[in-house]
């Protein structure tokens, strides 16, 4: 009876499932492309610091491929539709009508940070400052005490615009929320829970302390100093405020990490690194069988509602607009096309933390370096607030990356009753469609400084193109 024990390693290797990591499977030859596409990256990452850069950077990178504006040609083979500037559709038809099959990536450009408020001006004490309202789910301590950049647009009323980056070039300027001093912060901070160690409204940038003259007859003449200044740069007015723009955003570029590089931190990884991803994925894909098409939406930090985000019918109206081109005005054939797609939605998961292991449950974690990151469902609680994919798709997509060698897992986000989390996957459901959550593993989310693996954002490149070129009818 207990002879079976000889066979044990054989049926171990046969039976076990055994996570891998994915730079074993990286040879020489690879790990130089893996090289160039996380520069590539890097360099995107850093020029994209806002949900509007990051969509401009995506056009510049597409138009050099044949992509054209929707509202600027006729055909209906590449293309691409702009929403406001903070919402992005990318169409490749493929060998076969989109009628015959669409397969989606969806993504989102936009990532946590301060909004500057629309009377964000004051002078208090000599020094002038500005208020912020925080964007998506901060924590608020991580953004005190470091070089901070501001980037938007201010429109004017006449419809001329004026984009503001200042604090990336080595020689511009900074801005900065200066935290208290630990001498006196034993009562109003130090014993306090972390989520009130630094109130909103104390999330407020300096901006500059000179007065405009020595007259201290003046009134608030340390406002006015740098209320001209930016009247003179920008023609900017105290009121032009209220219709900007304007996000507060760490300084400074993306990085590697680590004595062997391996890794890449950066401001905004959530979700620019699966946008930058899913559009190089589009671009090359060598022969696609099925038409593709790549969103990058807006708004997703806050719960995808507004006009620019996912709970909106832009996709609809992207589809819509690419049948109407060829012809197809029946809204039935829309539905169906938008029933029958397959989708990737593509956002990042939570690498485990070697430090935190205790918020993760380690056998259904996601991991550094283990490629590329399915989720079968995100929520929270009893999976509450998500949709979950079918096992069906995820056969398929296993398949799918098994075939092209593409190395992967599947996760939840954390333990069960731990926290939890929503993406774009529940929006893209709504039309009936398979959507699974795929994406990488970080470490840090939300931070001003992510944490990726190059291995990983490399294998989900990958896996997306095996994906958009899969041949399959099922
Ligand atoms: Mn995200
Ligand atoms: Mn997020």
């Amino acid at each position: 009876m207990f002879n079976k024990k000889q066979d044990a390693e054989e049926l171990r290797k046969d039976l076990f499932f055994k996570r891998k990591n994915a730079w074993d499977s990286i040879d020489k030859k690879e790990y130089k492309k893996l090289e160039k596409y996380s520069k590539e990256y890097i360099e995107y990452l850093s020029a994209s610091k806002t949900e509007r850069e990051a969509i401009d950077n995506v056009i510049d990178y597409i138009i050099p491929h044949g992509y054209q504006d929707i509202n600027e040609t006729d055909s209906t083979d590449k293309i691409f539709y702009n929403h406001f500037g903070k919402a992005l559709a990318v169409f490749r038809k493929g060998k076969k009508d989109i009628n015959e099959g669409l397969n989606i990536i969806v993504a989102h450009v936009d990532s946590p940070r301060l909004d500057l408020k629309q009377h964000p001006l004051y002078e208090d004490e000599e020094l002038v400052m500005m208020k912020t309202h925080y964007y998506g789910g901060i924590k608020k301590y991580q953004w005190l005490s470091r070089p901070l950049a501001m980037h938007g647009v201010v429109v004017f009323p006449d419809n001329t615009i004026e984009n503001i980056v200042i604090g990336e070039d080595d020689d511009d300027p900074v801005f900065t929320i200066s935290d208290l001093l630990p001498h006196l912060a034993r009562k109003a901070q130090m014993n306090k829970k972390a989520n009130e160690f630094i109130p909103g409204e104390k999330l407020n940038i300096i901006v500059g302390s000179m007065p405009f003259s020595d007259d201290t007859e003046v009134k608030e003449r340390f406002k006015l100093n740098i209320l001209e200044m930016l009247n003179d740069k920008y023609g900017i007015k105290e009121e032009d405020f209220v219709s900007a723009d304007i996000e507060i955003v760490p300084a400074g570029n993306a990085r590697e990490i680590g004595f062997d590089r391996s890794l890449v931190g950066g401001y905004g990884q959530d979700d620019r690194v699966c946008s930058f991803g899913a559009m190089k994925a589009i671009l090359d894909a060598k022969e696609i069988d099925k038409s593709a098409l790549v969103l990058l939406m807006d708004k997703e930090e806050i719960g995808s509602d507004g006009a620019t985000g996912s709970n909106s019918v832009f996709l609809e109206l992207v589809i819509g607009e690419i049948l109407e081109k060829q012809g197809i005005t029946n809204n039935n054939t829309l539905m169906k096309i938008l029933a029958s797609a397959d989708c990737l939605s593509s956002d990042v998961n939570a690498a485990l933390h070697p430090d935190w292991k205790e918020v993760h449950e380690k056998r259904n974690a996601a991991y550094l370096n283990a490629g590329m990151v399915l989720s079968k469902f995100t929520g929270s609680g009893g999976k509450g607030g998500s949709n979950e994919a079918n096992a069906e798709f995820v056969a398929k997509l296993r398949r799918i990356f098994d075939d092209n060698k593409i190395i992967w897992h599947i996760s939840e986000l954390g333990k069960v009753d731990e926290g939890g989390g929503g993406t774009i996957a529940k929006f893209m459901a709504y039309y009936g469609m398979n959507v699974i959550d795929a994406g990488v593993p970080i470490l840090d989310m939300h931070s001003p400084f992510e944490i990726s693996s190059k291995a990983d954002i490399w294998m989900m490149y990958n896996g997306f193109i095996a994906f958009l070129c899969d041949v399959s009818s099922n």
